[in-house]
């Protein structure tokens, strides 16, 4: 079938009125085709909620036959792109759009599918335009665009698809020139020619005052700052077992433990803490486990949920982070292990098999920071795609190269 229409017009345009018969089915099958879209949603952060609000009943864009709005490619014949698209996300988005029968249409919504948005400085995970991975028909500017942006972007699509004509496809490209930190560029151009300027003035200045002897500059008078009243913190009351309790019972257990950003670890720091402040415990490297599974299972403690384990990247050190809860009590205790930057590969523990719910922490922890936890059943990446080179939350860091992409 498909070869029968892509031969009709070169078997009936020589004819007379072979054209005009050909026009006519071009303009049937595009007004069908335009007022019966089924769009693949691909939704990825805000723009996609002012999406799902044109598709609903204030907006209702069924009114234009967008029907059957669904997150396959499966019988789509266009793509809305609504958010922000990570790089991780840029194969699959390729995928998706390659698996879309033709003829297939792209709608770009908001700034961050049209250029990475307010994410275009600065980042190393997001696309700086949807139009690098699959060619765009639409783009509508906006963070995020109103569903009245959208409608209007809709229509334009449809005046698009009805100027299509089956004498031939239209053809459609990915933006191929790099992405430029335009911003960066213009800084680095206006300091250059500051510097130029302001060795001309210090000049300009020195040999008016020697011409001018007595001439005093004008000095702006001081501005007086009205001063507001501190505001105190609000302390919240202390919530489950008392600290002191906590602290007495742990330390008789484990002495070696020392409180985080407090000049004493003994009793007296304790009762000077303020209600909502939280026991911060420094933790060596070789009791991290013994400790954790301490308070998981002792019947005083039960801290039987862990809240998140992260890290920070020191000047001279990383410290790794354990926050725990207990569900019963109440009360929680925070812990921190301080790994030291000597080891190209810094290393501790995994607490996956106290906590399941390590597994994924431990993750993203292994991803930003590239700390290796020693026993983690899968200690791959999460959100950055393998091949990423550096942890990006690391000091060290330094932003990758624009990423060439195979399409
Ligand atoms: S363009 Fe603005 S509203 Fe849309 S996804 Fe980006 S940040 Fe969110």
């Amino acid at each position: 079938m498909g070869i029968v229409i892509e031969n009709l017009p070169k078997l009936l345009d020589p004819i007379p009125g072979g054209s005009k018969l050909i026009n006519t089915v071009d303009y049937i099958a595009n007004w069908a085709r335009s007022n019966s879209i089924w769009p693949l949603v691909y939704g990825t952060s805000c723009c996609a909620i002012e999406m799902m609000s044109t598709g609903s009943s204030k907006h209702d864009w069924a009114r234009f036959g967008w029907e059957v709005a669904r997150a396959t490619p499966r019988q789509a014949d266009l793509i809305i792109l609504a958010g922000t698209i990570v790089e991780k996300m840029a194969d699959p988005l390729r995928r998706l759009y390659d698996q879309m029968p033709a003829p297939k249409y792209v709608i770009a919504m908001g700034a961050c599918t049209i250029s990475g948005g307010p994410f275009f400085y600065d980042n190393y995970s997001v696309v700086k335009g949807a139009d690098h991975i699959i060619p765009v028909d639409v783009y509508i500017p906006g963070c995020p665009p109103r569903p009245e942006a959208l409608l209007y972007g809709i229509m334009e699509l449809q005046k698009i698809m009805c100027k299509e004509t089956i004498r031939e496809t239209r053809k459609k490209e990915i933006n191929a020139v790099p992405s430029i930190d335009a911003m960066t560029v213009a800084v680095q151009e206006w300091e250059a020619e500051l510097k130029g300027k302001e060795a001309g003035l210090k000049e300009e200045a020195k040999k008016y005052k020697e011409e001018n002897p007595d001439y005093k500059p004008f000095k702006q008078p001081r501005k007086i700052v009205e001063k507001f009243e501190k505001v105190e913190r609000v302390i919240h009351p202390e919530v489950g077992k008392p600290k002191t309790e906590l602290f007495e019972k742990l330390l008789n257990q484990f002495p070696f433990l020392t409180l985080y950003d407090k000049e004493e670890t003994n009793m007296e720091t304790v009762e000077a803490m303020k209600a909502d402040e939280i026991l911060d415990f420094i933790l060596p490297t070789d009791q991290y486990i013994p400790v954790i599974n301490f308070v998981k299972k002792n019947a005083d403690f039960q801290m039987d949920l862990l809240l998140v384990v992260t890290a920070v990247d020191w000047l001279d050190h990383y410290d790794v982070i354990v926050q725990l809860t207990s569900t019963t009590f109440k009360h929680k205790l925070f812990f921190r292990t301080p790994i030291p930057k000597d080891d190209d590969i810094p290393e501790i523990e995994s607490l996956s098999q106290i906590y399941p719910t390590a597994n994924w922490h431990e993750r993203e922890t292994y991803d930003f920071f590239g700390i290796d936890f020693k026993g983690h059943p899968d200690l791959r990446r999460i959100f950055l795609w393998e091949g990423f080179e550096g942890y990006p939350l690391r000091k060290d860091f330094k932003h990758p190269e624009i990423i060439a992409r195979p399409y």
